[in-house]
């Protein structure tokens, strides 16, 4: 054989086994990874039996879920998306969304603490994970298994995320904050607050920083309970936070960046996925009744399964659309353009707005199915708690108020030209 030809196909063979090898270190990838996710799904199963045994008294006592909360701290679960180097399991962004629809199906409230939680998570490993004092955070995050709580809603400003009107104020190393936090959801059971500031007392109300306090760093003073409609059990109440801490509490980059490139998509993500949750609860308590009325009628369907049908087409509608955002999300990935862009932008906006008003349909169409059943507070039929909790999701950051902000951005952006594309 002419040695060019022996060579080449020595190159060839080589390049064979390069390309068979790096198949197998793939498969290897993802057979780590499904195990990975199967693992995880097995613990939020785990943490999901517990928080059903206790939603109902929950709900009824308008008390923090401490069994489904206590549960997920034992598997582990409130840590998993820090990263690996710093204790964590690297947890992407479907697998909270697949552990916050796990608990949606079983407790409401716990579903919306456990996605509040990791919505600061989020936050702090993709904003803070260059600053030592937020690597430590992480650290005792993962390790101890922290509860973060949310302070954004300030004063009489409702759900307006983009002014805030208490400021930091700096006294050489260290700074203070003084806030009506009209509303902070869990805040008496939280280890730590992460709550929006004005930058400084001469900054204008949208220069806001974010600032991260471990409770031994404030006292809260409560200025109002927490009796609702629904959503009971995450005891958003309102109180007066009286903070103090080191200056490198204050997140090293800017609130507005952190807002549109990982607070606001992720807070839509991981609420629309407890949502479905709740709605998939509903459907199923739905689906039931319509079995049973059919094994009563000897297999005759009753007439309600037409509203079952419609249940399940918005359900199906909703799961959809959650998932085909999340893959927009990691399509988006890290990179702060493609994350702010204005389409980018107003479809996660849009995505919270469509989600909960689908999730409001899916549970009132399994209401209408179990008729008298449904309504009824006792039995197994009873839709009242889900409704009750996914009436929440229409004012959480209200809904008018996304459709006036996504406005301009509607006018900007144009019909695209393909379907599929
Ligand atoms: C279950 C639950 C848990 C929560 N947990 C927390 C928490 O942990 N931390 C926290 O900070 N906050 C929390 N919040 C509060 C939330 O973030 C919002 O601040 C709150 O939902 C806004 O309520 P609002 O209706 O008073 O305010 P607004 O958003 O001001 O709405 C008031 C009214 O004004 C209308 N409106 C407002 N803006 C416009 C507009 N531009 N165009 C037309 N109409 C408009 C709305 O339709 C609504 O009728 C929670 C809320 C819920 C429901």
């Amino acid at each position: 054989m002419n040695p060019r030809t022996a060579a080449a196909l020595e190159i060839d063979q080589d390049m064979q086994a390069a390309r068979s090898a790096a198949r197998g270190i793939i498969a290897t990838a993802n057979n780590l990874r499904s195990a990975g996710a199967a693992a995880l799904a097995e613990r939020a199963k785990k943490v999901a039996a517990v928080a059903a045994e206790h939603a109902g008294a929950v709900d009824a006592d308008s008390r923090f879920p401490r069994e489904a909360i206590a549960a997920a701290r034992a598997e582990r679960l409130l840590g998993i998306a820090v990263p690996l180097e710093l204790g964590g399991e690297e947890a992407g962004i479907g697998d909270v969304v697949d552990v916050c629809y796990a608990l949606g199906r079983a407790c409401a409230s716990t579903a919306m603490i456990y996605a509040m939680h990791q919505v600061k998570v989020a936050c702090l490993v993709r904003h803070g994970r260059g600053s030592l004092w937020y690597q430590l955070l992480l650290r005792r995050l993962a390790n101890e298994q922290l509860l973060f709580a949310s302070s954004t809603t300030e004063g009489q400003s409702g759900g307006d995320l983009r002014n805030s009107a208490a400021p930091v104020v700096r006294n050489g190393s260290r700074i203070s904050l003084e806030r009506q936090a009209t509303v902070i959801s869990y805040g008496e059971a939280a280890d730590a607050v992460v709550t929006t500031a004005r930058r400084s007392p001469d900054a204008a109300s949208s220069d806001q920083v974010l600032v991260t306090f471990f409770k031994e760093d404030y006292t809260l003073e409560r200025l109002v309970g927490w009796d609702a409609f629904g959503m009971r059990g995450t005891c958003s109440e309102g109180f007066k936070l009286v903070a103090s801490g080191a200056a490198e509490q204050i997140l090293p980059v800017s609130y507005d960046k952190i807002l549109a490139q990982t607070m606001m998509p992720v807070a839509h993500l991981y609420w629309s996925a407890a949502w479905t949750g709740i709605a998939a609860a509903a459907v199923e308590r739905a689906r039931g009744f319509v079995r049973k009325a059919a094994q009563r009628a000897g297999g005759a369907l009753p007439p309600a399964a037409a509203h079952l049908t419609r249940a399940n087409a918005s359900l199906r509608t909703l799961r959809g659309l959650v998932a085909s955002a999340v893959r927009r999300f990691e399509t988006a990935g890290a990179d702060p353009a493609a994350l702010e862009a204005i389409d980018f932008q107003a479809g996660m906006n849009l995505l919270k707005v469509n989600a909960s008003e689908l999730a409001v349909a899916t549970v009132m169409s399994a209401m209408q199915t179990c008729g008298l059943a449904g309504y009824r507070n006792d039995g197994d039929f009873s839709i009242g708690r889900h409704l009750r909790d996914i009436l929440s999701s229409p004012i959480m950051i209200n809904n008018d108020r996304i459709l006036a902000n996504v406005a301009t951005a509607s006018l900007l952006s144009g019909t695209p030209d393909q379907l599929t594309g």
